[in-house]
């Protein structure tokens, strides 16, 4: 313990210790993430097909298996200072209210407005929009948190926003809204009047509250349909797991410094993208041979894609419009019971985590919301912050392996990704604390409604 003491409270960087380069764990995989297919001919998209949509330079970065390091631009960095480098937290405090062995460490993404990780590629994402002269970008949020960080990202870059946010909770999340307002992105409720695809639904299903996917195609419709937009999207794609690897990069850093080889690293899995960021320069390591970590991503018992989905190619979203992914999904058309982590609500997870998890290199485990809110409280008493929901998955699988090592006397180090602050999901915590909360956890027949929705054709059944 004493020797211990050394290792301050926050691990901070130093200028010259500060990434200046992002990591793309894709390079440093023998089985490469299988490629989006264009689903009308099942062939690889291309990038002429891609560059329709999405940025330019984004489109190459998707598409890099090779580069193991791509720098990252001068202005990137200059805005990644404003809240970069991220401490990482020696959990002092939960240790010994646990009066656990292990010894715990946090990465905390929260620092900053959008109060998550997710401003580390809304600002990658902005700049390659700008600096290929366009005139804006179009995306969609369900919870929230993507659409705030997209939206201080385009106001430092001078750009366009418009973001289609999920109808429940534009009217249900009046205050994420009103920040969006705030940094000059346009939020428009959807399903909206404003596409064709949002007045069909509309027409099909008057009143209804939207869902992600429906969203995600009139965000897609506003940007081919527009001269000067792309779509970008906050999760999922290659390009946003290198963007997120930043976070690894730091904790690594401040893990070296001191000499702490971590046992354990631990995260939420939405999209995958704080995950497979926060895991990426360990990981390889694992993958050139030089070193053994436990990975564990920890998803929802309602949304349960690693732990009960299919390893298959499938829509990316419920509209059916772009492209196909093979991931480990429950269907495009799969709806989860509304589980309040928001941000991990998503059907599919990122083809890198899919393929690395496929491989045996990450295990998986599905935990259920009562228990993790009980964790986002004991940790919210002792450390000073109230997590996120979304967060709080990683907190409670990291307090249960401290808790094994209680029980073992095992002195295990685990590190875990804290992604972000809760202040907007106070909503979740009332429930929480009235006894309001139910922890659904879909049956088999339910998921399988999703399973017969995957396309299916020749290696994809
Ligand atoms: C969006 C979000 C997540 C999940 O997204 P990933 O892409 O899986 O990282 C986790 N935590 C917070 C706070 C989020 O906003």
């Amino acid at each position: 313990m004493a020797a211990d003491k050394k290792i301050p409270y926050k691990i901070y960087l130093e200028e010259q210790e500060i990434p200046k380069q992002w990591y793309n764990v894709r390079a440093d995989m023998k089985h490469k993430p299988a490629p989006l297919l264009n689903p009308g001919t099942l062939q690889p998209m291309t990038f002429e097909e891609l560059s329709g949509v999405f940025c330019e330079e984004l489109v190459r970065q998707e598409l890099n298996d090779t580069d193991a390091y791509i720098d990252i631009p001068e202005e990137i960095q200059q805005f990644y200072k404003m809240y970069r480098p991220a401490p990482l937290v020696r959990a002092y405090c939960l240790e010994e209210k646990l009066q656990t062995p292990a010894k715990i460490y946090y990465k905390f993404e929260g620092n900053n407005t959008s109060g998550s990780h997710k401003l580390n590629s809304a600002i990658a994402q902005a700049y390659y929009a700008k600096k290929q002269g366009l005139k804006g970008v179009t995306t969609e949020t369900g919870a929230g948190q993507w659409g705030t960080a997209l939206s201080m990202a385009c106001s430092y870059f001078d750009l366009d926003c418009k973001v289609y946010m999920v109808k429940v909770s534009y009217e249900q999340k009046p205050f994420r809204r009103e920040v969006m307002r705030t940094y000059g992105a346009d939020v428009t409720p959807s399903p909206s009047e404003t596409t064709a695809v949002g007045r069909k639904i509309l027409q099909e299903h008057p009143g209804t509250t939207g869902s992600l996917g429906c969203a995600i195609s009139e965000a897609v419709e506003a940007a081919t349909t527009r001269e000067g937009y792309r779509y970008v999207l906050g999760s999922v794609l290659n390009q946003v797991l290198l963007h997120q690897s930043i976070i690894g990069l730091e904790t690594k850093a401040a893990l070296d410094k001191y000499g702490i080889v971590p046992d354990m690293i631990i995260g939420c899995a939405g999209g995958g993208s704080n995950l497979g960021g926060l895991i990426a320069p360990f990981m390889g390591e694992v993958l050139r041979g030089e070193k053994n970590y436990r990975f564990i991503a920890v998803e929802p018992a309602s949304c349960p894609s690693f732990t009960r989905g299919k390893f298959l190619y499938d829509f990316c979203d419920t509209g059916m419009v772009c492209p196909l992914a093979k991931m480990y999904t429950l269907g495009s058309n799969f709806i989860p019971s509304a589980s309040h982590a928001g941000g991990l609500r998503y059907h599919g997870m990122s083809s890198t985590l899919s393929q690395l998890y496929a491989d045996g290199y990450m295990e998986a485990r599905s935990v259920e919301q009562t228990s993790v809110f009980a964790a986002a409280e004991q940790f919210a008493r002792v450390e000073g912050i109230l997590p996120a929901p979304e967060s709080s998955h990683a907190i409670r699988v990291a307090i249960d392996e401290a808790m094994k090592c209680k029980e073992t006397g095992e002195e295990k180090t685990i590190v875990f990704g804290l992604t972000g602050t809760g202040y907007f999901d106070m909503v979740a915590y009332e429930k929480f604390h009235n006894g309001e909360m139910n922890d659904y956890i879909p049956t088999d027949e339910d998921l399988q409604q999703g399973f017969d929705r995957i396309p299916r054709f020749a290696g994809n059944e």
